[in-house]
């Protein structure tokens, strides 16, 4: 090894030491990707940037999956056509924040923070938690600051990454205006929880900053222009501009910024019933440096779908082969998808055009009502929850459906193409528990995933989700089944070729997303897992873990490994087949039990019924030193499989529930009662 290569091992490690999670190490050395170098503005250095570009105001955001991105931009958008603030909106990721003791104290701060796992930052905010953990007391008495979590009231410690910014800033001398407002994903209220936010602090910042309201209009942050022809440059889609003709072949590495264009080797049907899929994927690996744990995610990079596509075309009676540009007219707001490209290369690919719409984008689309009688409709909408609620979210309308009906049928051609780019989300990467363990699959990922399709009640169309929907296209084009299909047809048809034939033979881009669910080390501690539905995943790859440790080394002992599946009935029976052959080669260290919740004529069971009838042998192994793993339905199946453990460790430490409440945070916080839920 020679001085520079000893150099680099000592950055690795400090950088090991500094951060821990060798995803996020991978990130900050290797990412070759666009937007990693400050957002074209040179410098790290977040008071520095602030200055340099005249911001008068500072949104940053701690992002997992791009829903807090999402807020921290609109938030940004409307501070700057309703009060003329220059706003930066900075991913917490891209900066550092030594110098934020600097911060002059009329530039106000809101920060928008997701949080991940056990109350975890954003891998990308890792930093921003180291900073704020060591900065001293009273160091930041210059800071005005806001703040927006964003998490889920089924998880024991529900925003607990936000709650945590605010401590440490607090404590730092920092003043917060207005309180800390919380979106929660597990009621599907976050956008009402952002909206009555949202209000109240513009009301708190009108006062302080003595701000003058003015007329909502869209002012485009990028300038636009045509181009004439397609050539290597222009993006069709790819999911980077890495992947364009105009680059050399990319070769990786691979990471959340720049997806895997991964071979699905073997998908089929899991479901024998007719009506319901679930889609079992084997993603190939082996030719990528990708590398996975057994209980990582699958993050996958979908399309939409054509029927959806061309439905947003005619709505806004858009051309999808208009080739065009973007650039950005303020150096800190970066180009949203690879440019030069085709309109009908981001509805397809870059842009959230399905899925529910918020009141919010109503508001903004008011200044391009088609006449006087819709706008009025559309401020009502935009005003009235309960309204919006009524007419809108519960017929599960996307954003094409809504115009429609509100129009009548016709076009909403005023509308702006910049202010489509600028307002719809961008398309995320739907993530999936791995249901194959890294031990005895290295070189392929599998995927187990429920096809989201029911029939809407209002309006006898189908709810279909994106990326489950595209699985199932490709699992039946894969198969030669798609002549199958006359009982349960397909909702919606995709081009799985992609652009430039990238996706053809059946590929698609995916990222590895390290997750903190984790086997124990030591093989002998019990380890006892509920799963129903496709929560089962992650402990498919669990057993088959244990299975290959076993099969490696049959002399090893292993502890209890007791596994609660749910389902309906034998007709979503996943795996069926292999479990009796695992327990062929695990022998009494491993136990099923299934609870039925629909088999006509007998009384329903879920997984937390089954725990309770089992109630003695579970306490047993938790006086053993039991792991508890849950994973699936974030609705009610999670806090009911919590409360049954409550009164397990209630009747057996002879304790009252508060104390049994403790317990279970305890082991949560000891990471011995590991949740996996969405
Ligand atoms: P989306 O397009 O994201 O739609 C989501 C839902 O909204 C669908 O039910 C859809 O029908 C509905 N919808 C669509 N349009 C509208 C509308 N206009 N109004 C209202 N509702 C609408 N899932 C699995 O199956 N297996 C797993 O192992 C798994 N593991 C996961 C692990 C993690 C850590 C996380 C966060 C999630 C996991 N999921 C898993 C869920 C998965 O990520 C996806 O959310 C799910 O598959 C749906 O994705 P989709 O793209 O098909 O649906």
């Amino acid at each position: 090894m020679n001085s520079t290569d000893l150099l680099t091992v000592a950055v690795i490690c400090i950088l090991f030491f500094i951060y821990k999670k060798w995803d996020v190490i991978k990130e900050l050395i290797f990412s070759n990707d666009d937007h990693i170098s400050a957002v074209n503005s040179g410098s790290r250095d977040i008071v520095q940037v602030v200055l340099e570009n005249n911001k008068n105001y500072l949104v940053l955001f701690g992002s997992q999956t791009g829903t807090a991105e999402d807020y921290a931009k609109k938030f940004s958008k409307e501070l700057s056509s309703k009060f003329n603030l220059n706003v930066l909106c900075a991913d917490l990721e891209l900066y550092d924040y030594d110098t934020l003791s600097e911060l002059p104290n009329n530039v106000l701060v809101s920060i928008f923070m997701s949080t991940y796992g056990e109350g975890d930052f954003p891998d990308g905010a890792i930093p921003f938690e180291t900073f704020l953990t060591t900065t001293g007391e009273n160091s930041l008495t210059n800071l005005n600051f806001s703040i927006f979590g964003l998490g889920n009231s089924t998880y024991e410690f529900y925003n607990g990454a936000a709650r945590k910014v605010l401590k440490y800033l607090q404590s730092a001398g920092g003043n917060l205006l207005g309180s800390i407002g919380e979106g929660d994903d597990a009621t599907g209220s976050t956008d009402e929880d952002y909206l009555t936010w949202k209000e109240s602090i513009m009301a708190e910042l009108k006062n302080k900053l003595h701000l003058e309201e003015q007329e909502h209009k869209f002012k485009s942050t990028f300038k636009y222009e045509t181009l004439p022809e397609i050539n290597s440059h222009v993006s069709l889609g790819e999911p980077t501009s890495k992947y364009l003709p105009s680059e050399p072949a990319f070769t990786g590495p691979f990471t959340a910024a720049q997806p895997f264009i991964a071979p699905i080797i073997k998908s089929h049907e899991l479901f024998t019933s007719v009506e319901r899929n679930c889609i079992h994927s084997e993603f190939d690996i082996s030719s990528s440096n990708i590398s996975y744990s057994t209980g990582d995610h699958l993050g996958i990079w979908p399309s939409n779908a054509t029927e959806k596509v061309q439905q947003f075309l005619n709505v806004f009676n858009l051309n999808p082969d208009t080739i065009f540009n973007l650039v950005s007219q303020d150096k800190t707001i970066k180009v949203p998808f690879p440019c030069p490209t085709t309109v009908g290369a981001v509805i397809r690919h870059y842009l959230e055009i399905t899925g529910p719409v918020s009141r919010q984008f109503f508001e903004h689309l008011i200044q391009f009502a088609p006449n006087s009688s819709i706008k009025e409709k559309l401020t009502k909408l935009a005003k009235d929850k309960d309204a919006f609620q009524q007419e809108i979210t519960s017929k599960y309308f996307n954003l094409a459906d809504a115009l429609l009906y509100l129009s009548g049928g016709s076009k909403w051609e005023s509308i702006p193409w910049e202010f489509l780019i600028e307002n719809i989300p961008k398309l995320q990467p739907r993530y999936y528990s791995i249901s194959s363990s890294s031990l005895s699959e290295r070189n392929t990922i599998h995927v187990t995933s429920v096809v989201e399709n029911t029939p809407n009640p209002k309006t006898g169309s189908n709810i279909v989700g994106v990326t489950t929907n595209l699985l199932r296209n490709i699992q039946l084009a894969q198969n030669k089944q798609l002549q199958s299909t006359e009982i349960n047809p397909l909702p919606v048809h995709y081009d799985l070729n992609g652009p430039r034939d990238l996706f053809a033979n059946y590929k698609l881009p995916v990222h590895v997303r390290q997750s903190t669910f984790r086997l124990p080390q030591n093989i002998e501690t019990p380890v006892i897992m509920i799963g129903p539905g496709t929560g089962v995943a992650p402990f498919r790859g669990f057993i088959r873990e244990r299975v290959a440790q076993v099969e490696k080394d049959n002399s090893i002992k292993l502890g209890k490994h007791i596994l609660f599946y749910g389902c309906r009935n034998e007709q979503d029976y996943l795996y069926q087949e292999e479990w009796s052959k695992y327990a062929t080669v695990l022998g009494e260290s491993f136990e099923m039990n299934v609870a039925f919740s629909r088999v006509p004529g007998t009384k329903k069971v879920y997984v937390q019924d089954k725990l309770n009838e089992m109630s003695s042998d579970i306490w047993d192994l938790l006086k053993k030193g039991a792991y508890i793993y849950v994973c699936g339905d974030a609705g009610r199946m999670a806090k009911d499989v919590s409360r049954t453990f409550i009164n397990i460790l209630q009747k057996g430490h002879g304790i009252n529930e508060a104390e049994a409440l403790e317990m279970v945070k305890a082991l949560k916080t000891a990471g011995k009662y590991q949740e996996d839920v969405w």
